[in-house]
């Protein structure tokens, strides 16, 4: 980034003032690495401050400081004595104007480059070789021409010994892959047209045609065409033979081209392109389709083909015996030449140039493709927790797949190699233990306090010292001979990093599966023992913006500390996390910020509201306070175990949303204060003690405000979880207060339909014999799936029951269908629950007075002492008052 903005580029200009808001003035300084990265750091440090994450900053450093090169140091040689680093001639993902290795972290949308390996088969003339890169050798037999653009550009060239012709693209691809060339002379694709030459396989003649298709830089701009096997080739055959602008030499020799079959594939024909090409209805070589053609019919011919007498001596192997076979013969006849090519491309580096695969000469690897080293660091994955653990398959492919990797490059900022200090190690390899040296950092801090006694540069530090930190190999009496650094701390150093180690869970992002979090589990296996590797790791998804990524071209990145100056630091943090699933990017929204911000401000003040209230001495148990407090209890059960599984969003749910609506019907319920204190304060403070402690981890600067604003003394983030305790879950008044909440609503339900403006409203429970034959409906349906008519002749059969005759046979009816679908939370909660309906509802009808602004009488079916005119109490059911308004 500092070199692209030493040269202006103008996207770099545009996200540093209209994204970043950095000044013009400063981009002089942050033209230099250094001051670019400590500028960054900078910000983002503030940006942690701000948003109240809980840092311990005495531990912060950076892999550039002199003491972590020296760690850095420590780390490498122990991997370099213990046979995991490497040293060949690898192909590497390259920039061409960094000169260096490329790897996720350098490439712009933090790809990871993948090289993949395809042949380049020499076709010759004479003593020209025109080489073909195909991913299928195997099908040689089969080719009947090659392809090559007449609009593109190509050069004769020598290389290594020979005559090549390629495209003028090739040649860098080429040199970037240890060849050794001179152009002798360009030349024009449609030059090259109609000439003939020798396949080196079958010795067939065959002929150079012109394809559109063909891209000069990909490959050698040279294909060879297979036109039964490959779909691009057959679409591009078909075409020419039609092409009526052909001149007549021309013609002659494509119609005489028919596909050559040499591989059979059951389900398909002699000629299988033939066959796809038709069932994905393709009729132009430029069709984007024809790459899912190709991929379809390539996997299944790979799978399930077998090579036909076309191919001898390969007939009957199957298709990948027969590419293994013909890769070594023709390799030692010196008829073919590998090529590597980045196989997820383009790829650009983040200055801005395309990466290409370089082979490098000598070039330190990490072993990760070492067997032992890889079932090590599955053993590890094994025992490991993954969050969410769909992404274990990931972790597994990722282990498996990364092989030698290169770890050190020529320039860049980070740690020199110890035992060839050319080569600077590259930033996915010096971060891998990172968290081990957090230990260290809080002692080597400080201008070398702890260790004053060492009289030396804090890069004179004996490997030895850190063998007995890091390993507990050595002992501290000798470390202590050679550096005088006293035995005591050394000693406690060792402690604190046995205290912490291993990593209990390490949060980071999905995108680091594949090399980082990869590489962590990897390099822990090797250097620690069994008992100090890493228990777990939670990979995150992304923040998405208003639901789209966020990206610069999309201009919505909005910077962390902007983003906390507009909303506050704790809505931005709700606003985060309340639609964050594990499992799902999350999405940031500007008006849900500003909701919850309305909410937080909210708790605030009641909590301060209520902190100014004493609390009346005698505790008061009515059944809405003992309602409130059992809601509160299984809220905080609901949220402890959503916690543990860190799914938070339902944390923030229950303590921000179903506290609070739970609270709002317990004020509603109460009424307006009568007392300047009364009972519910009480009650209220262990519901705003409780929401403090809950979301404090979430809002930790709202609730430290809560916290003291009810009185409390110190920090609420240093107090307890609250514990749920089970003796506050009460049934009966969570029954009650739902019987008081079903008929408010089937109330105002009448009311607005109906239009009426009641005068009195009267309520009647149902009748005890109702009561009996519900009881008895739930627990059969409890016990087993019952049959409804069973069901009725037993209920008949108590003479009482039968004494009241078809309604009680009805109401049997209806009881059982209700028993059997309710949810069985509920039947459990009501089962065996014996209510006092009637005392319930007397109990509420103050409450039922103040909402409807009428009189209340409450009564119960099948008794005279409150009037019935209309004779509504029969329709009375449990949970369930019949309802007379006037
Ligand atoms: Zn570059």
């Amino acid at each position: 980034m500092a070199k692209r903005l030493s040269q202006n580029d103008p996207e770099i200009v545009k996200t540093f003032t209209e994204v970043y808001r950095i000044p013009r003035q400063k981009f002089d300084q942050l033209k230099e690495p250094k001051r670019m990265a400590e500028y960054f750091r900078n910000d983002i440090k503030k940006g942690m401050i701000e948003i109240g994450y809980s840092i311990d900053w005495r531990r912060e450093f950076t892999t550039i400081d002199h003491m972590y090169n020296r760690f850095i140091k420590w780390h490498f040689r122990w991997l370099n004595q213990h046979g995991y680093i490497t040293k060949g001639t690898h192909p590497v993902a390259w920039c061409p104007n960094d000169k260096n290795p490329v790897g996720t972290v350098d490439t712009q949308g933090d790809i990871e480059p993948e090289i993949g390996e395809s042949s380049l088969i020499k076709f010759r003339q004479d003593e020209i070789v025109y080489p073909t890169a195909t991913l299928r050798p195997e099908t040689v037999f089969g080719v009947t021409n090659l392809w090559v653009n007449p609009e593109a550009q190509y050069v004769q060239a020598r290389v290594d010994e020979e005559q090549w012709i390629v495209s003028l693209e090739a040649v860098a691809t080429l040199e970037h892959q240890n060849h050794n060339i001179s152009i002798e002379r360009e030349l024009s694709g449609k030059e090259l047209l109609w000439k003939t030459l020798t396949n080196p396989v079958t010795q067939a003649t065959i002929p150079i045609l012109p394809a559109r298709f063909v891209e000069s830089d990909n490959g050698t701009g040279i294909v060879m065409s297979v036109p039964g096997h490959a779909p691009y080739d057959y679409q591009a055959l078909t075409e020419l033979k039609t092409n009526p602008s052909l001149p007549d030499h021309a013609k002659a020799i494509v119609e005489k081209i028919e596909p050559i079959s040499v591989i059979t594939l059951e389900g398909f024909s002699q000629s299988p392109a033939a066959d796809i090409v038709k069932k994905y209805g393709i009729t132009d070589q430029k069709d984007p389709r024809l790459a899912e053609a190709t991929k379809d019919l390539y996997s299944k011919e790979f799978h399930n083909g077998s090579m036909n007498e076309n191919a001898k001596p390969y007939t009957g192997q199957s298709v990948e015996q027969a590419r293994q076979a013909i890769i070594q013969e023709l390799t030692n006849a010196g008829k073919l030449a590998k090529l590597y090519e980045i196989l997820n491309k383009p790829i650009t580096c983040r200055c801005g140039t395309r990466v290409v695969v370089h082979i490098v000469d000598n070039q330190w690897f990490i072993n990760y493709g070492d067997p032992e080293w890889k079932k090590q660091a599955h053993l590890c994955l094994d025992q490991m927790a993954i969050l969410p653990e769909e992404r274990r398959n990931e972790f597994n492919y990722a282990l498996d797949w990364l092989k030698e990797r290169a770890c050190a490059r020529k320039v860049g900022l980070g740690t020199r190699l110890p035992w060839d200090p050319d080569w600077i190690i590259e930033a996915l390899s010096d971060s891998v233990i990172y968290m081990a040296y957090y230990i260290l950092a809080k002692y080597l801090a400080k201008d070398w306090v702890s260790f004053k006694r060492f009289e030396k540069s804090p890069e004179d530090l004996p490997d030895a010292f850190f063998d007995y930190i890091f390993l507990g190999e050595g002992s501290p009496e000798a470390i202590t001979r050679e550096t005088k650094i006293s035995k005591r701390i050394i000693e406690g150093i060792r402690k604190e990093f046995t205290y912490f180690y291993p990593v209990d869970m390490r949060h980071s992002a999905k995108d680091l599966v594949s090399n980082h979090l990869s590489m962590y589990i990897f390099h822990h296996t090797a250097l620690f023992p069994r008992n100090l590797w890493p228990k777990g790791i939670v990979a995150n998804g992304f923040v998405l913006m208003e639901r789209a990524k966020m990206s610069k071209s999309l201009e919505n990145i909005i910077p962390l500390r902007q983003a906390i100056a507009k909303f506050g630091a704790d809505p931005l943090r709700i606003g985060v996390l309340s639609t964050a699933e594990l499992n799902q990017d999350t999405d940031f929204s500007e008006s849900l910020v500003a909701t919850i911000q309305d909410r937080l401000v909210n708790l605030v003040a009641q909590s301060r509201k209520l902190g100014r209230r004493r609390v009346s001495g005698k505790s008061s148990s009515s059944t809405l306070d003992r309602w409130m407090l059992s809601r509160l209890n299984s809220a905080a059960q609901t949220a402890t175990t959503a916690m543990e599984k860190l799914r938070v969003r339902e944390v923030i749910n229950t303590v921000l949303y179903q506290i609070e609506n739970d609270t709002a019907w317990y004020q509603r319920r109460l009424g307006p204060r009568k007392k300047s204190h009364d009972g519910r304060d009480r009650v209220l403070k262990q519901v705003f003690d409780f929401k403090a402690r809950m979301i404090a981890p979430l809002a930790p600067h709202v609730a430290e405000e809560m916290w003291t604003s009810l009185g409390n003394k110190g920090m609420v983030s240093k107090a307890d979880w609250p514990e749920f305790d089970e003796s506050l879950h009460d049934s009966a008044a969570e029954a009650a207060e739902s019987i008081t909440r079903q008929t408010l609503d089937d109330t105002a339900e009448i009311l607005r339909a109906t239009g009426l403006t009641p005068k009195r409203i009267t309520y009647y429970s149902a009748a005890p014999w109702k009561w009996r034959i519900y009881q008895k409906a739930l627990d059969i349906a409890a016990k087993s799936q019952t049959n409804q008519g069973n069901f009725i002749r037993d209920v008949m059969s108590e003479p009482e029951l039968r004494s009241i005759g078809k309604p009680a046979a009805d109401f049997a009816s209806k009881s059982i269908r209700q028993a059997t679908q309710m949810k069985e939370e509920l039947r459990k909660a009501r089962l065996g629950l014996e209510l006092k309906e009637m005392k319930i509802l007397e109990d509420a009808m103050d409450f039922f007075s103040r909402e409807f602004k009428a009189e209340i009488q409450v009564g119960q079916e099948g008794e005279k002492r409150v009037s019935d005119p209309k004779d509504r109490a029969r329709s009375a059911e449990p949970y369930r008052p019949a309802i007379f308004i006037e």
